[in-house]
């Protein structure tokens, strides 16, 4: 349902203003109202959305959607268990990483794969009943200040007229474009430059239980079965070799794949179920995460690249670190300083540092074919393979990977 319900006039200041009610947003929302603070959550899109995104999530991910109480919903709506991820290299390499036999117990066995119409969609209510108000078709136009501080935003509400909302602490989760990012410091965009074009397809050939990844010499594609016979098809390509996509996305994207041997003849019968959509370029960070009176959470943070597919475990897991920290600040008076949400910043250093190494390998490492064809094939045939799934689903610690053993034995 859309909520067109413009802020009452005597709303007084919120406890927290949450910019973007994706993964990130919606679980700030519903961990903070639920901690019993006065929760806004605010977006410019109406629930449900689609968003290109490939839609994998690992058993980790599933651990925390669990805590918030949304996975029966997922599975009634038809999410699709996930046993692990192959990787294929533009040489032919192949490995096939299962969550099953990496050395440490997952959560589950399985991750879940799920439209992010139907995920965000579940966030979104899990937030509304915890008590957070969430307004849709709600945009944040520009950020209020007090005293330098940061002191709420100024919305454009869905009805056109704008509004000026207050409140304590202001997060930013409004992804990869972050506008609160943006306000709050330096954002730092890296190499690879990369951008994606994303469809779901009906009747991919030779789907099993796994995700794939396939490289080529100029980017990669990933497939993934999302449920109901329909399969994920992420497209991933330098940002100059995106230029001639602009309107003709479904065009481009199917010449995209043409590119890709072990792809292209499985999706040559099939029909496009949902539109391509484009993103991109992507491996944006700020220097910053938390300010007087705001802090970032999810893509808006950083975001590197989807090849992991880590971003919505981070999106969620960030979530959780922030929303420990500003439930602390929050509960004694006076300004939310950045001083006073310090935590959140080494929490998340902690939580994600080896994460943000193995994800940059990785990412670094494809731009270098016959480098990452080596290593794949070392990593299949050595059964690392199931190590090195388990770390980029969050369960297996990075330190298994980065050192020196497993990274001689990964090239030499
Ligand atoms: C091609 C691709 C494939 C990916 N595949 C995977 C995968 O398989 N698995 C995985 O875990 N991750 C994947 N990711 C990453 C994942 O999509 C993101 O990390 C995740 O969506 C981050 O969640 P978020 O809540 O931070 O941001 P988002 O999901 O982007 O949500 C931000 C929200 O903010 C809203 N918003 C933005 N600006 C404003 C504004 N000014 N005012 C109001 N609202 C605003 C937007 O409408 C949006 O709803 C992929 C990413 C890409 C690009």
């Amino acid at each position: 349902m859309v909520s067109t319900t413009p802020i009452p006039a005597d709303a007084g200041p919120a406890d927290v203003l949450v910019v973007g009610a994706g993964p990130a947003g919606a679980a700030c929302g519903t961990l903070l109202a639920g901690a019993g603070f006065r929760v806004t959550v605010l977006d410019r899109a109406a629930f449900p959305r689609d968003k290109a995104c490939s839609e994998y999530m690992s058993p980790e991910a599933v651990r925390i959607l669990d805590r918030l109480g949304v996975v029966p919903a997922l599975e009634t709506a038809g999410a699709a268990p996930l046993h692990g991820t192959a990787v294929t290299a533009a040489g032919g390499a192949r490995l096939h990483g299962r969550f099953a036999l990496a050395g440490h117990h997952p959560y589950r066995p399985t991750g879940l794969s799920v439209s992010r119409r139907i995920l965000d969609h579940a966030l979104v209510r899990a937030a509304r009943e915890a008590g957070a108000q969430v307004l849709e078709r709600n945009v944040v136009e520009e950020l209020l200040y007090d005293g330098g501080a940061i002191a709420g935003a100024l919305v454009r509400q869905a009805d056109g007229s704008r509004r000026a909302l207050r409140a304590r602490l202001t997060i930013g989760a409004d992804g990869l474009r972050s506008l609160v990012a943006r306000r709050m410091g330096p954002r730092r965009h890296g190499w690879p430059r990369r951008v994606a074009f994303v469809a779901h397809l009906d009747g991919v050939a030779g789907m099993s239980d796994s995700a794939e990844m396939h490289v080529g010499s100029e980017g990669y594609v990933g497939l993934n079965p999302i449920g109901g016979g329909r399969t994920n098809v992420a497209l991933v390509l330098p940002a100059a070799r995106a230029a001639g996509a602009r309107g003709r996305a479904e065009g481009f994207f199917l010449q995209g794949l043409e590119r890709f041997p072990a792809v292209y003849p499985r999706i040559e019968r099939s029909s496009i179920a949902r539109k391509v959509l484009a993103t991109g370029p992507f491996a944006a960070w700020s220097g910053t995460v938390v300010a007087d009176g705001g802090a970032l959470v999810g893509d808006a943070a950083d975001f590197f690249d989807p090849f992991t597919g880590e971003g919505i475990f981070s999106a969620l897991r960030g979530a959780e670190l922030l929303a420990a920290a500003a439930t602390e600040a929050l509960a004694g008076p006076g300004p939310i300083t950045a001083r006073r949400l310090a935590g959140y910043h080494h929490a998340r250093r902690r939580a994600f540092v080896g994460k943000w190494a193995v994800e940059r390998l990785i990412g670094y490492g494809m731009c270098f074919p016959r480098l990452f064809d080596r290593a794949v094939a070392r990593l299949g045939r050595r059964g690392m393979s199931h190590t090195l799934i388990g770390v980029t689903a969050d369960f297996v610690p990075a330190r298994e990977v980065l050192n020196p053993l497993f990274l001689a034995r990964m090239i030499f």
